[in-house]
């Protein structure tokens, strides 16, 4: 109930107008998002890069109905990418791109022109020396961030997309997608998505969760590993043995913020260790979804909101 009332409040204008006006949430929201500036994105980056971590940098936004934020939004990861490459960051961190932020929702020419700004970024990131991965958003866009991922593949062959184990069809893509130079974020799925498309109980979902990295780990890509869920995080460093990968073809993936000390044993243990980390001022979707995953956070949020 309260997962998915916070996740309808995620896409709710007047909700949204309403958690924006209190800036103590900032002290809340910097618990997940390394700042409002590219420069604190950076330098955020330079501190987990320090510590042995890798990154993929997420430029806030999504949902945009607007061409001109669309060409904005890929502008600002061109920025982003050209800081990567002046900092020397590139080799350890590359970014990560919502198609509805470039474009995907347009009303006329959307997807076009959503493939149009994303080339944009992925040749920048070649540019620069790093890669792109396309985020996976509600069950509706699937098929077209799919198909958008196949077409830039032909001139990008190492862009990564994300699947989401929720969702009935994965284990299929996961199937499709498990090809030599493959590399595919695995995820348990962050959106409100109807019980036809999608599991909806944490079992089951952590069960399709197991079946999707048995096909990826037995497969020639690269699986990205998505979750703070020790059990998923276990199964996978078993199945990687059990298929006698080596540390360098697979990786973990968590967010900023969440279960720091476990990204750090990860990586001191010799494994790839990315944390996702946004920045930018368009939080709140992805501040709320992040509330959303985890009920105690929103006692923590609503606690600071008591005491401003
Ligand atoms: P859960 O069973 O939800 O959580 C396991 C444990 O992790 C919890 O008990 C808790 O200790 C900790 N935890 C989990 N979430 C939180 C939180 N918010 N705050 C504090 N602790 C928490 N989803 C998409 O739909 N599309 C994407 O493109 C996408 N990209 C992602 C990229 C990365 C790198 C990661 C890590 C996640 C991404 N997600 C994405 C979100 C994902 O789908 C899940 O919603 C999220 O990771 C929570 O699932 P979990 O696997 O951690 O397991």
């Amino acid at each position: 109930m309260l997962r998915s009332a916070l996740l309808a409040a995620s896409r709710s204008p007047q909700v949204r107008t309403m958690v924006e006006k209190f800036p103590p949430t900032h002290a809340i929201v910097e618990r997940f998002v390394a700042g409002d500036r590219l420069d604190q994105g950076v330098s955020a980056t330079e501190t987990l890069v320090s510590s042995g971590r890798k990154v993929t940098l997420d430029h806030l936004g999504e949902d945009t109905k607007d061409a001109e934020q669309a060409a904005a939004t890929a502008l600002a990861y061109e920025h982003l990418l050209t800081a990567l490459k002046e900092t020397g960051l590139a080799a350890d961190a590359e970014v990560s791109v919502k198609l509805s932020a470039v474009g995907q929702f347009l009303p006329v020419d959307g997807e076009k022109i959503a493939l149009e700004n994303a080339r944009r970024i992925c040749q920048a990131a070649a540019d620069a020396g790093t890669t792109v991965t396309l985020d996976m958003e509600d069950h509706t866009t699937t098929d077209s961030t799919l198909g958008i991922a196949r077409e830039l593949r032909a001139d990008f062959p190492w862009l990564g997309v994300v699947l989401q184990a929720y969702l009935r069809r994965t284990e299929a893509d996961c199937r499709d997608l498990a090809h030599e130079g493959s590399r595919v974020r695995i995820c348990k799925g962050a959106y409100k998505e109807p019980e036809s498309v999608a599991f909806q109980g944490k079992r089951e979902v952590d069960l399709a969760y197991v079946r999707a990295l048995k096909v990826l780990m037995a497969g020639q890509g690269y699986p990205m590993v998505a979750s703070h869920d020790p059990n998923m995080i276990k199964i996978a460093g078993q199945l990687a043995e059990w298929n006698r990968r080596d540390v360098t073809s697979f990786e973990y993936q968590m967010l900023f913020g969440i279960r720091p000390e476990e990204q750090l044993r990860l990586a001191e243990a010799g494994n790839t260790m990315r944390v996702y980390l946004p920045y930018g001022q368009e939080w709140y979707g992805y501040f709320m979804r992040r509330l959303a995953e985890r009920p105690a956070n929103l006692t923590f949020f609503l606690r600071a909101m008591a005491t401003r």
